[in-house]
């Protein structure tokens, strides 16, 4: 962002040179040559707006990406039976039974992001 930032800055500077070096010329130069002049600056703004279109949208497909990947290995482990607690997502443990978003495990003390209730059958399976 900072750098498609800068882009845009350096752009409208460029911009305004151009201009002004085409009233110095006045009508000695032609449409042909104004509109090159301008060409060339008018490249740089498009530069800038890309990358950082770019740079935002990589961000947001990686964002997407994780969630997809990463966030599920996250939660706790289903239980082994029904009415069983969770189980813990590294050591498999059982966890404690205990209200909250993140339940820390007694053996290993990795915490397990779980939005059930405690005694439930629902947690969610790791991948
Ligand atoms: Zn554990």
């Amino acid at each position: 962002m900072v750098v498609g930032g800068v882009l845009t800055l350096n752009a409208l500077n460029g911009v305004g040179m151009a201009r002004e070096a085409i009233e110095r010329a006045g009508p000695a130069m032609d449409a042909a040559a104004r509109l090159q002049a301008l060409q060339g600056v008018c490249v740089t703004p498009l530069l800038g707006i890309g990358l950082a279109a770019g740079m935002f949208g990589g961000w947001t497909l990686a964002m997407r990406r994780y969630r997809a990947l990463v966030t599920p290995g996250r939660w706790a482990r289903a239980p082994l039976a029904p009415g069983a607690p969770a189980r813990c997502r590294c050591c498999g443990a059982e966890l404690p039974e205990q209200w909250g978003a993140i339940v820390e495990c007694r053996f290993c003390r990795t915490h397990n992001p779980s939005s059930t209730a405690p005694s439930s059958t629902s947690a969610r399976p790791s991948c």
